[in-house]
Parts: C-alpha cells; structure tokens; sequence
C-alpha cells in the first residue's frame, strides 16, 4: 500500500469519527454515532496493519482478542449506575497505551541510533517533545483515572483528601516532571529518564484526584477523557500517524467541551471542581427555619385522586430515581395516565442524576420514547400549564435557592421551575439535602406535596394506588 492511499484510508476514517460525533449528540442517532466511529476506526487499524505488511500479526491478534473480550465482559456486566467509572477506568488504559506505545519508540530509535552510524540524531525534536508530552500525560491520566474509579467504586476514600500545603506539593511535582521532560528532549539516549518521568507523573495524576469529592468524579473523568485524547494526539506525534493526531484531538477536544458544558450546568467553574474540594460540607442552618410546619405530606392514594383529574403531567427524574431503579414504575405510571388520555412528558436537567445524559439512559431502558423527553430550556415555560409535577429522587435540580445570585454552592445554576406548576409531588426518602448538601424550599411550597419512601416502592404504591381509582 502507498503513502497516499494509506492516508486517503485515514481521512475516510477522519470524516467517520466526525460524523459519529455529531451523530452521538442526540439519544436518537446515539447507536448510529457508536456504529460510524467503530467503523473508523477498524478502517484504521485495518489500514495501518496493511501498510505496515501484517507483521507480528499474532501479537496484533492476541492484543486485538484479548482486547475485545475484555471490553464485551465489561461493558456487558456493568450497571448502568456504575458507567462513570467505567469510562474512567477506559481513559485510565488509553493514557497507559500512549506511554507504552511512546516509549517503545524512544526505545526502538535509541536501539537503532546505536547499531547506526552514530552521528544522527536519535529522534527529531518533533518526536522527543512528543514522546514526553506521551509519557507525562499519558501516565497523569492513567493513576488520575484509577483513583476516580476506585473513588466511585468504593476502594478509595470519596471523600476530599486535603492537607496543609497540597497545592505548593503538587507544583513542585510539576515542575519536576517538567524539567525531566526537558532532559529528555534534550538528550533522548537517557531512557531511563523516560520511566522516571513516567513514574512522577502517575503521582502527579493521585495527587491532582485526591483532593476531588466522590460526586465530582464525572467531571473529573470527563476531563481526563480529553487528557487521554491529548496524550493519544502526542503518540500520533511520535509515531507521524496521522490518524492517531486527528482521533487524539477529536478525543482532547470533545471531553474538554464536555467538561465545560457539565461545569456550566453546575455553575461551578472547573478551578472550583478542580481545587474547591467541594464535597457537600456545606453548613445547612437554615433548615428548620425553611421547612418548620409548613412541609405536607401525602399518600400514594391521594397523589393517584389528583393524578386521576389532571390533563398534564410532567416527571421531573433526579439521581434518586437511578439509585432506587424506580423506573420501570415511572413507566407503568405513564402508560396508565396515557391510557387515561393524560399528556405526559420528562424534564430533563443536564446534570440530573451522577453522569450526563445519566436519566436520558435510564428512562431509554424502559423505552419511553425520546419525544417525551424535553430538555430544561424547552420544558420550563410549559411549567405554569402542567397540573401535575412528578419529581422524583430530583433535588438540586429544582431547588429554587439556584436563582439567588449569590450565597449558596448552587446560586445561578439553571434549574427546572417545578415551582410554577399547580401541584407538585415531590418523591424521595426524607428531607435530607441532594449532593450541594442544602435545603431546599420547593419542599415547604403551599403548591408542593412530600410523598415520603423509597422511589422504587412509592411508584409501586402509586401505579397500584393510580389503577384503583
Ligand atoms: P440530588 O443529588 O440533588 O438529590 C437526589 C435526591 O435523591 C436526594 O435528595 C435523596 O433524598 C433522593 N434519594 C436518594 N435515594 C433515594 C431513593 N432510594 N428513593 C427516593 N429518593 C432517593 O440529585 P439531582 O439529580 O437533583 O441533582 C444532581 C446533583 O448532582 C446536582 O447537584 C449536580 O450538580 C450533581 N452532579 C451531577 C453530575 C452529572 O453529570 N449529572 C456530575 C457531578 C455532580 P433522600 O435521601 O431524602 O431520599
């Protein structure tokens, strides 16, 4: 295969990630987003074996079984609650493939330079830089990747780990990376400098996710989605491949928007996520003055009366929905309602829920149809017309402290004006605070009624409750 065609092979390949990406933008052309990016890149693989002669074809092979098997188990047997740390735990074996792959090369043109004539130069300074920016970045995202599982999955603290002097630590750590990265650029022969270099970065990558809380670890891993993108771009540097430039900064660039995009519906910027060791410490005094008598709780029987009279009805599902799985509930309610010629829709809030897109997934598993999902801009003018708000295991997301400007952790974040709907019913276990760790007036609203219980159980009551009267 020549040069031109090989390339032409990887810009085909190019366009496929272009489109997949666009095309994952809606949960409608998700699965054909998923398909068009796989297919680029077997083009690409397929295509830089080829060109390469097929050699070593049973390590390619072995890579590529072993490879696969070990991706179907996992992503087959995981909980959809448990899919952040796996797409951190993905991140984690990227930035390790950029390392491995960069440094094989250092090795592979030392190796050469030896056996060679001598003079020339070991490695371009095109490559030296890249391989190091591999190696420090690769390495960074790879411990920064299994600390943020091990936080989500339960092996390490999720709590901030905070110290007197953190941030000086973790610049002078910095900083000592860097200046191996420069001794390496200028003297590629000093391998052994490479691995050092490996090595300090993987602490830099413990010490940067320490300090982070638990239920910020998507943010987190978001953002080291686009550090294994970036450390991939730099191997693509290295090795002069093409393909593996663009897909790095395709990968660099979307987790970047990502993150951003999940800050902004936080309203947190990321040097608060980042150095703010938010954790839900948040002093919560005004509590009781807020709810004192005026919180109503009701039943699954009356919310079924009030259900029974309403013309529109909107779910508004939060993280506790996902944690009790009380959506298969959420779906014989709305076939019920529907039957009734009840109009039903999902307000969807970007950050809902422990993942973006974390309520989109869930309520797709009971195949509630993408047309009832509306996104918050859309659904919040049609609030004051809704008879009947259904939120469930949601509290952030609709705490309506977010519009004061200031003094709270979520002043100025968007949310879901619940507030203006005639009657709301609000589904969770108690009164305890959602992840910001404040309260939340919409509880003590003259409009809203607690309907007290575990959300799996309360829509089990209530679909029962619903059919009965
Ligand atoms: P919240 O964390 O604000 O509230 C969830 C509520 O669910 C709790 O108040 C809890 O109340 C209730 N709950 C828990 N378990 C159950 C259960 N078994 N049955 C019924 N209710 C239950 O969730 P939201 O979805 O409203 O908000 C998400 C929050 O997470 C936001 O603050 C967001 O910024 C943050 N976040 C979101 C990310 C994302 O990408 N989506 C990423 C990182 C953070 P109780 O204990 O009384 O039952």
């Amino acid at each position: 295969m020549q040069p031109e065609h090989l390339n032409l092979l990887y810009l085909v390949a190019a366009v496929l990630f272009i489109m997949g990406l666009k095309s994952l933008g809606h949960p409608r052309t998700a699965v054909r987003g998923n398909i068009l990016g796989a297919v680029g890149m077997a083009l690409a693989v397929v295509g830089t074996l080829w060109y390469q002669g097929f050699v070593h074809m049973e390590l390619v092979a072995g890579g590529l079984i072993g490879g696969s098997i070990i991706g179907i188990v996992l992503a087959v047997r995981i909980k959809m609650t448990a899919m952040p740390q796996l797409v951190g735990l993905f991140n984690g074996f990227g930035g390790v493939a950029s390392v491995l792959v960069a440094g094989a090369v250092l090795i592979a043109a030392v190796a050469t330079a030896l056996m060679g004539a001598g003079s020339a130069a070991i490695m371009s300074a095109q490559e030296s830089v890249a391989t190091a920016a591999s190696g420090l970045i690769g390495a960074v995202t790879f411990l920064g990747s299994v600390i943020a599982f091990g936080k989500l999955q339960g092996f390490v603290t999720e709590k901030p780990v905070r110290y007197h002097g953190e941030q000086v630590v973790k610049i002078l750590v910095l900083g000592g990376a860097l200046v191996l990265s420069a001794m390496i650029v200028l003297d590629p022969s000093r391998t052994e400098l490479y691995w050092v270099l490996v090595g300090l970065a993987a602490v830099l990558g413990v010490l940067l996710v320490m300090p982070i809380g638990g239920a910020d670890m998507p943010i987190v891993i978001a953002l080291l989605n686009s550090y294994s993108g970036i450390a991939a771009a730099a191997t693509g540097f290295v090795l002069s491949n093409n393909v593996l430039i663009v897909a790095g900064s395709l990968v660099g660039a979307s987790g970047i928007i990502l993150t951003q995009n999940m800050c902004k519906a936080m309203n947190r910027s990321l040097a608060n996520v980042l150095f703010g060791g938010v954790g839900a410490i948040v002093e919560n005094k005004e509590q009781g003055d807020i709810y004192a008598g005026k919180v109503k709780s009701t039943s699954a029987e009356e919310v079924a009366m009030i259900l029974k009279t309403a013309s529109r009805v909107a779910f508004v599902p939060g993280y506790g929905m996902a944690v009790a799985r009380a959506q298969t509930g959420v779906r014989l309610l709305t076939e019920a309602m529907e039957a009734d010629d009840i109009h039903v829709e999902f307000g969807i809030h970007p950050v809902a829920g422990r993942m973006p897109g974390h309520m989109n997934v869930l309520l797709a598993e009971e195949n509630i149809s993408y047309d009832k999902l509306r996104e918050m801009d859309a659904i919040n003018p049609d609030f004051p017309s809704t008879d009947v708000v259904i939120v469930l295991g949601a509290n952030d997301v609709v705490n309506p402290i977010a519009r004061e400007s200031a003094g709270s952790p979520i002043s100025g974040m968007p949310i879901l004006d619940v507030d203006k709907a005639r009657t709301v019913v609000v589904i969770k276990r108690s009164l305890s605070p959602g992840f910001a760790g404040i309260a939340n007036p919409l509880f003590a609203a003259d409009n809203t009624l607690m309907l007290f219980g575990d959300g799996k159980k309360v829509m089990e009551e209530l679909v029962a409750a619903y059919k009965d009267a």
